[in-house]
């Protein structure tokens, strides 16, 4: 693991440059994403390597629900009793345990999600959450596109963006695969929405932005 920034721990929760973060708040921790099966082990070294334990995390906020940020949520909720929130739009895909038909817009995407490798035990939300709505520190900003519940999270004292799956930084920043994303054009729309004066971007897959200078790489990729 790694600082962020002063507040947002990243957890890498598997070898190919994934990550969860934690975030930390006067009331406790709050987890964004979860990762794959293998990735409450992860997380709880993470947590205890912080001087924390697993029931300190009160919070797990789902970027959306795709199998890779969610397949090991049910066993955190059941290790932390945290609560669980996610944009309405993608609540009823994180309790049907996988991706609707109609929420990929490729054939690639609706041929792999008949793998049962990429279903996960349904978990109903405790709460969802709109555009602009506030999680302790972190601000919600819904873009839409990649699923159609998808949300930035921006942690207000650091200015670190935390993007989850609206850009991807493996090897450059870039939108991921056009199959894999609900609808291609209503992401790409959605750029407008995303901050450009952050200080840091932390990505669900690839290594981070860190300093306004780096983070300035974001809004060039994002305005070209
Ligand atoms: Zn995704
Ligand atoms: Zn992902």
């Amino acid at each position: 693991m790694s600082l962020l920034v002063p507040g947002i721990l990243r957890v890498p929760t598997r070898g190919h440059g994934d990550n969860c973060f934690l975030v930390t708040d006067e009331d406790g921790l709050t987890l964004v994403d979860v990762g794959w099966k293998s990735a409450p082990a992860a997380i709880r070294q993470a947590v205890e390597a912080s001087g924390r334990s697993l029931a300190d995390v009160k919070r797990i906020v789902i970027t959306h629900a795709h199998p890779d940020h969610v397949r090991g949520l049910a066993e955190l909720v059941a290790r932390t009793a945290a609560e669980v929130l996610v944009h309405e739009l993608d609540a009823p895909w994180l309790a049907a345990g996988r991706v609707p038909r109609a929420g990929r817009s490729g054939t690639f995407g609706r041929t792999i999600d008949r793998l049962p490798l990429l279903h996960w035990d349904p978990v109903t939300a405790t709460r969802t959450v709109a555009d602009g709505a506030r999680i302790g520190p972190l601000r919600v900003i819904h873009t839409p596109g990649h699923s159609p519940g998808h949300i930035v999270l921006l942690h207000e004292p650091s200015r670190a963006l935390l993007v989850g799956d609206a850009v991807f930084n493996r090897g450059g920043l870039s939108s991921g695969h056009d199959a894999l994303a609900a609808d291609p054009g209503v992401r790409d729309a959605s750029y407008v929405r995303i901050p450009r004066d952050v200080a840091a971007v932390g990505f669900a897959h690839g290594v981070p932005l860190i300093g306004e200078e780096s983070a300035a790489g974001l809004a060039a990729w994002l305005d070209r």
